[in-house]
């Protein structure tokens, strides 16, 4: 099965495959290397009140770029990482990166990505909290994104587990909502305080009146659960528009800003003032 390379990075790089187990190999050998050796950066993703965007916080989301392999999404690299365990080290260099870079921000809320593997290691709330602890930082300062993937196995379980962060004051937020395929009624019973409207609800908006009204009644749910509601992935203004018009509170996306380094974060916050509202340029293209 010879392949020149740029099959080769065709196959590596398109994230809607399965990744085969050959490449999940090397991804494997090059990322415990990318850990050891720094290779992993940290982005920042800002999250603004929809009304009049405000930044209230931001979502850490991990990068790499590998000597070997170049660029790897996280869509490829995360999935190996908890395949084979490297996900405890990645989450904790991520947690780390997150902490030293939130002290830089005081008052923005910073946003985590959890994955389920992570949370199967029976130290792994009592661990979180005294890393943060050690930075001088409040576990009020983060909110802990999971998906349902979290519940499937034990219920019982997981509901302990998210009980106990909530407990020690992590704010928790349920990702990828309506992607899963758990029933209302039963999300209810976790103590999630957010819910992440996914990304494929908001790209449909406009497309046909369904699309809209979809939306709509997953931003009423969130509301009858008492809980925030972000929207997530919104790349155009008329998606805002109609997330405003719905009364989402919060939203995400391209259209605000791409995940970036810490550094332009911190551009971003001087740029906009103690106001902290970002002002859209109209014919900005470059988010
Ligand atoms: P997620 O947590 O749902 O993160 C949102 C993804 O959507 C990110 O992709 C983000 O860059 C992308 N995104 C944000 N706004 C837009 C937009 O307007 N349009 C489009 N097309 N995309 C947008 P990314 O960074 O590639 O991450 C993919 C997934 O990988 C994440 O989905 C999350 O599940 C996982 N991930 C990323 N970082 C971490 C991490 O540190 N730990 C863990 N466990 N998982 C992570
Ligand atoms: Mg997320
Ligand atoms: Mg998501
Ligand atoms: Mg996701």
């Amino acid at each position: 099965q010879a392949k020149n390379g740029a099959e080769r990075e065709a196959v590596l790089y398109n994230s809607t495959m399965e990744t085969g187990a050959l490449e999940k190999k090397q991804i494997e050998t090059s990322l415990r290397r990318a850990i050891e050796l720094g290779e992993l950066q940290v982005f920042y993703q800002p999250v603004v009140r929809a009304s009049d965007l405000t930044i209230v916080g931001m979502e850490a989301l991990v990068r790499w770029t590998s000597k070997e392999l170049g660029t790897v999404s996280p869509a490829t690299f995360v999935p190996v990482a908890e395949e084979t365990g490297l996900i405890h080290d990645l989450g904790r260099f991520v947690v780390d990166r997150a902490c030293q870079d939130v002290s830089k921000w005081p008052g923005l809320k910073m946003a985590i990505n959890l994955s389920p593997v992570q949370l199967r290691d029976p130290d792994f709330a009592t661990g979180l909290l005294e890393v943060v602890r050690s930075y001088g930082l409040d576990p009020s300062s983060f909110e802990l994104e999971l998906t349902e993937g979290i519940l499937v196995n034990n219920p019982t379980i997981a509901k302990r587990k998210l009980a106990k962060l909530k407990e020690m004051g992590f704010t928790l937020s349920l990702d990828d909502f309506g992607t899963g395929f758990s029933s209302i009624g039963y999300l209810r019973q976790f103590p999630f305080d957010v819910l992440k409207v996914d990304r494929s609800f908001v790209r449909d908006i406009g497309l046909n009146a369904t699309a809209n009204a979809l939306i709509q009644s997953l931003v009423s749910l969130g509301d009858a659960m008492n809980l925030s509601v972000i929207a997530e992935g919104i790349e155009n203004e008329d998606q805002l528009k109609l997330l405003r018009l719905v009364q989402c509170e919060y939203v995400q996306g391209y259209l605000i800003s791409r995940p970036i380094p810490a550094e332009q974060i911190t551009d971003l916050l001087k740029t906009v003032g103690e106001e902290r509202r970002i002002l859209l340029e109209a014919g900005r293209d470059d988010r």
